[in-house]
């Protein structure tokens, strides 16, 4: 299996050379030179597969340059019940008739982020290891990315994490969880500034090309394809938990923000998994809902972007959605070259309405759309509380609301559980009157020693931490 590029260069690369990239080089995604087909025989072999030995099946199809025990032995690594807490890893829960939550979010940050992020923490390590090589990832957070990133690379070796988040704004519940971490290789960057500040430091780092070469720098942002791919899994998983045979459809809702995660569900169904619909939920920030509704892809300013109850899908931009739209022109680079580095630059919006092509996003990739906004979140979250006994979070609550009105009869729904309600516990008391559970593992973690240092809103600072650090 060979990648190539969203934006039409002629370089054709293996999975290992693109493990450790971001962009490539001409500014595009990587993506599959063809998607790998299943057939009903193989999704038949598959329902009986553990979740790590259908990792394993599934990945095998895109990675041939690990060796297949090598790879076989880091899937059952990675997915094991004592990381996520079940033998099922993604248990479905049925809600009412054909109506499900797929759990995606009892990893180790309990978010779905976990997912991938586990997965590319073996797999850093392997390829490190096979190189000889260090990584010193440097990354900017203000909740959710930074600590699944902790969490996958903590004690991992040959890797460091220089994680950068504003200081004093991250909820306690989400300090405690990054900054209680003692693993050396693990290193926690309080900057005194917002989180565009840290970004800003991310990215003038990164454009040092000297400092960065010599320090090693890498990223794992949601553009990575080993995290997209590793989330393919959990489709055909949530799949098989649904139907009895492979001539049952079963459509699927997915809280969106950066579109990895539904970008995902698009590959899967491009293998052949037997998916009717895939419901893109957003929240006010609906820049993919209004897309899928008009053919107008337009970002957002900052000014434009709401801070939300449900902020892991806050986005100005859907920095995965070069994936979909590449398929969706006939995988013509030329042209995705011309929207996303030339119009989107200078227009900050394509339209796509007239063209034949975006018709097809409903009918031939099965695309539909729909927002929820934080009284909507708050009348889920109640609802689904009352009727069935079960609290979700404010992002599932964004999928359940819109996956009610794309419901077609006869058709299961499976909407993907993003986090789970106790990193949002605001909004829970708002909606209910009263606390989320606390998972017994997360009890007490507040009043844990934390480690830390806080360091000012300054790129030199910065750069100094890392290479004092660098040793
Ligand atoms: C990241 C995230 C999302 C959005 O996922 P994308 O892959 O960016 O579309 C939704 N919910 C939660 C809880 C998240 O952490």
């Amino acid at each position: 299996m060979k990648y190539l590029s969203t934006r039409g260069a002629p370089e054709r690369k293996r999975f290992c050379e693109i493990l450790l990239e971001g962009l490539a080089p001409d500014g595009g995604l990587y993506l599959p030179e063809s998607y790998p087909k299943v057939d009903d025989a193989t999704l038949t072999r598959w329902r009986r597969l553990s979740y790590a030995d259908l990792a394993f099946e599934i990945l095998s199809l895109y990675i041939d340059d690990i060796p297949a025990d090598d790879l076989r032995a880091i899937c059952r690594k990675t997915y094991t019940e004592d990381v996520f807490g079940t033998q099922a890893i993604v248990p479905l829960k049925k809600l009412e008739e054909g109506f499900y939550l797929e759990a995606l979010s009892n990893g180790p940050t309990l978010a779905f982020k976990d997912m991938a992020m586990q997965l590319l923490g073996n797999l850093f390590e392997y390829e490190l290891g096979r190189r000889g090589e260090e990584l010193n990832i440097l990354g900017a957070t203000s909740g959710d990315t930074g600590s699944a990133a902790e969490y996958a690379m903590r004690g991992k070796r040959g890797v460091r994490v220089f994680m950068t988040s504003p200081h004093g704004r991250m909820s306690p519940f989400q300090q405690a969880q990054m900054f209680s971490l003692q693993d050396t290789n693990i290193h926690n960057l309080a900057v005194k500034g917002v989180f565009d500040d840290c970004q800003d430091i991310v990215k003038a780092v990164s454009n040092d090309l000297e400092f960065k070469r010599k320090y090693k720098i890498g990223t794992v942002n949601s553009i990575n394809w080993a995290r997209l791919v590793a989330q393919v899994v959990y489709y055909f998983a949530g799949y098989f938990q649904a139907t009895k045979s492979n001539a049952e459809r079963v459509s699927f809702t997915v809280p969106s923000g950066n579109f990895g995660n539904v970008c995902a569900g698009h590959v899967a169904r491009m293998m052949g998994l037997p998916v009717e619909r895939l419901v893109v939920a957003t929240n006010e920030n609906d820049v993919l809902d209004e897309f899928f509704r008009t053919g107008v892809y337009r970002v957002r300013g900052s000014a434009d972007t709401h801070e939300t109850s449900s902020p892991s899908m806050d986005i100005s931009k859907a920095s995965n959605f070069e994936r979909f739209v590449f398929d969706l022109l006939g995988r013509d680079g030329a042209r995705v070259l011309a929207l996303f580095g030339e119009q989107l630059g200078k227009n900050g919006q394509f339209d796509l309405s007239r063209d034949p092509a975006f018709a097809q996003a409903r009918a031939t990739y099965g695309f539909a759309s729909g927002k929820s906004v934080h009284a909507d979140r708050l009348a889920t979250i109640r609802d689904t509380f009352q009727r069935f006994g079960v609290m979700i979070d404010t992002h599932t609550a964004d999928g359940v609301k819109v996956a009610r009105e794309q419901r077609q009869p006869g058709v299961p729904m499976i909407v993907l559980e993003t986090a789970l309600p106790i990193k949002f516990a605001a909004t829970i008391v708002e909606a209910l009157g009263r606390e989320p559970e606390r998972p017994a593992k997360f009890v007490g973690i507040e009043n844990l020693p934390k480690r830390v240092a806080v360091v000012e809103a300054d790129v030199q600072a910065v750069k100094d931490y890392i290479a004092a650090h660098c040793r």
